[in-house]
């Protein structure tokens, strides 16, 4: 073997199969030039074959990183020390655009670009539109031929699309590539919010922000029961980090019902989201939320209250403090002297007019004659010379509605359809004892406990029983819930409660009132003309069967809305499965509801009075035979005084 170029160190070395490598060191630039291998076999000379090969000599690797001026300058130097002068302009032109790629978070992706140009081109890479500098984790290698953008320690961010612009004084050209980048997803966003039914809790929660950069596959539900009392220092009373299992998988679903918990249990609630790639994180935990006893099943709790009768209201109870005030009574705490266990709730109602007297005796005996979980419990009465006391049931949760825009409460569609479901199982028992509440309206509604779902219909000072045979007109209520035959004074029904129950579940469902006007006259003419809609944005995502259940109750003729009993047996009533039902329902307008009907409430009766008199004085309705008080003066007015509003 001859060398035809001769160097200052090199040499040729064996390697095994016959293989011979030549090694050269310390190669310099003006190394740069041809090779030539010559073999021939020992003792014939005339069987020699040749072999040719350039050498480049490119700068060394110190002065090849980045795309550097001074890397330029040298390897152009080595080109042209190669080919002499003679090397043909050739405008920029890439050969070999970058390929799109998919990249998994943590790891790495390589774009590169082959072209051609001389003068050499000038490179640059670019994410979106913006130039992509050197950093930590990002590289750029460029040669004359070739560059290399080098991303190590993906993130989700470093997805999109890539361009190398290359650029040489008689031209530039450009390419592009998109770089995916995939791995699990985010946590789910923000905490689940949850909803208590009677034996189950329902958890919600919100999707992820990242979804890995493909598609979520389900969500992993996990539970903590969260202990009575802290095990340790790391584990305070909102269970710290121990004890969480997985309970569930959903797909396609932001929702899912836990059922089967152990009652007076805490519990607590996070989800994680998943892909192809894996699991994210947890979210946040949820609020604990702590089951309660005494909601399984939904009926049990309604107990008979047991109170002697006889004796002396003073002498039997303890009166602990004021719970509410009504317009003409005050509703105490009061303790059964007897049995201090015994806590109750004592309207006392000062009696001086005998028409007053008698007005409380008749919602006393129609309140006797009920007893359905729904409704709230008459346990005794107690009549003096001035006053006659009704002590009921205590009803600890305060009003529905106050409770749903509570902080520590989401309000979902599947709560107000829980809610509806039992008002008008109670609505149902009344009419089937023949009795018309009259005054069913969001005060009327309470929550049996803080934390519970179960709900009572109070205030019966309204209530009528009714006579088929006997129409019966009246001219009471609260304006926003009457239904349109009051306003016309034509005879009432069953069905009256039917359209104040629909008014009630617009609310719910929207925090808006259907038929509120500026003037109670307003009201009135919006009522009459069943003058409604959804429109609102409040009512985007209220199911259809929502609004249908509505449009079924607030009908202008009764005997076309929907009974109590139909109700029930309503699709809406009866769904309790679509997980969409579980969407969050905004209450900003609910809050502002329920502070506008507190200040109405402090409003004067005489002046509601007069409005529905005033406007029944410019309609022409005729009134029947079997009730005397005609229109504008209604005398059948047992009650106006007593209530409005
Ligand atoms: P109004 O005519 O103004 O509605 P009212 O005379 O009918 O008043 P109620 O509505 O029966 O009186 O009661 C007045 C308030 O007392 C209620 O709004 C409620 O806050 C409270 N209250 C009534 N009954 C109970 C009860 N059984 N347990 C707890 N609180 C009660
Ligand atoms: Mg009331």
């Amino acid at each position: 073997m001859l060398l035809k170029k001769q160097f200052g160190a090199a040499r040729v070395t064996n390697e095994s199969d016959g293989v011979r490598i030549l090694r050269i060191q310390n190669v310099q630039p003006h190394h740069c030039g041809e090779v030539q291998l010559s073999v021939t076999h020992c003792g014939k000379s005339s069987s020699t074959l040749r072999a040719y090969t350039s050498l480049v000599v490119l700068p060394g690797p110190t002065s090849l990183q980045g795309d550097s001026t001074e890397t330029t300058s040298a390897a152009d130097k080595a080109i042209e020390a190669l080919n002499g002068s003679e090397l043909p302009e050739v405008p920029a032109c890439i050969l070999e655009g970058p390929q799109d790629c998919t990249a998994h978070i943590g790891g790495s992706v390589k774009l590169s670009v082959c072209y051609e140009a001389v003068p050499r081109a000038q490179v640059c890479w670019y994410k979106g539109c913006r130039p992509i500098v050197e950093q930590r984790n990002i590289s750029i290698r460029s040669s004359a031929k070739r560059s290399t953008l080098l991303i190590t320690e993906i993130a989700a961010d470093d997805s999109g699309k890539y361009t190398v612009e290359i650029m040489n004084a008689l031209g530039s050209d450009a390419a592009a590539a998109s770089v995916a980048v995939e791995g699990p997803p985010d946590a789910p966003s923000g905490k689940p919010s949850i909803s208590q039914g009677p034996d189950r809790i329902a958890v919600a929660w919100c999707g992820p922000p990242y979804d890995g950069g493909c598609m979520i596959t389900g969500f992993i539900i996990e539970m903590q029961q969260v202990p009575a009392e802290p095990n340790d220092e790391t584990d305070d009373l909102a269970g710290g980090e121990s004890g969480w299992h997985e309970i569930a998988t959903v797909v396609d679903s932001l929702a899912y019902t836990v059922k089967n918990l152990t009652p007076s249990a805490t519990y607590r609630f996070r989800v994680r989201a998943k892909n192809v790639h894996g699991c994210s994180t947890p979210s946040l935990p949820s609020d604990p939320v702590e089951l309660q006893a005494q909601e399984i099943p939904t009926e049990d709790f309604h107990r008979p209250i047991c109170v002697k009768s006889g004796g002396d209201f003073k002498s039997r109870f303890e009166i602990l403090e004021e719970l509410g005030k009504g317009r003409f009574g005050i509703v105490y705490r009061v303790q059964e002297r007897e049995d201090s266990k015994q806590i109750l709730a004592a309207k006392v109602i000062k009696c001086i007019k005998a028409q007053d007297r008698q007005k409380v005796m008749e919602e006393i005996s129609i309140m006797k004659s009920l007893q359905h979980p729904k409704l709230l419990q008459l346990a005794a009465s107690f009549e003096s010379a001035r006053e006659i006391v009704m002590v009921m049931e205590y009803i600890t949760g305060g009003e529905l509605f106050e409770r749903v825009v509570a902080d520590d409460f989401t309000l979902t569609e599947r709560d107000c359809i829980l809610f509806l479901r039992q008002v008008c199982e109670g609505v149902a028992y009344l009419h089937t004892q023949s009795i018309v509440h009259l005054d069913l309206k969001p005060e009327n509604i309470m929550c049996h406990t803080r934390t519970s779902h179960q709900i009572k219909i109070i205030d019966f000072g309204l209530a009528q029983r009714l006579n088929k045979n006997t129409p019966v007109r009246v001219l009471f209520g609260t304006p926003e819930f009457i239904p349109p035959e009051i306003i016309s004074y034509e005879p009432i029904g069953f069905q009256s409660d039917m359209w104040s129950v629909g008014v009630i579940c617009y609310v719910l469902l929207s925090g808006l009132s259907p038929f509120m006007g500026d003037t109670d006259v307003d009201t009135f003419s919006n009522i009459t003309r069943a003058d409604y809609d959804f429109d609102d944005e409040a009512f985007d995502c209220v199911s259809q069967e929502a609004k249908d259940f509505i449009s079924n109750l607030l009908v202008h003729r009764k005997e076309n809305r929907l009974t109590a009993k139909q109700c029930l047996e309503s699709k809406w009533l009866t769904q309790e499965h679509d997980e969409n039902l579980s969407n969050k329902i905004c209450t900003d307008k609910l809050k502002k509801f329920i502070i506008r009907r507190k200040w109405q409430q402090t409003l004067q009766v005489p002046q509601r009075n007069q409005q529905i008199q005033h406007y029944n004085s410019n309609s022409n309705k005729s009134i029947s035979k079997n009730n005397a008080p005609p229109c504008p003066i209604p005398r059948c007015l047992d009650a106006p005084q007593r209530r409005f509003g």
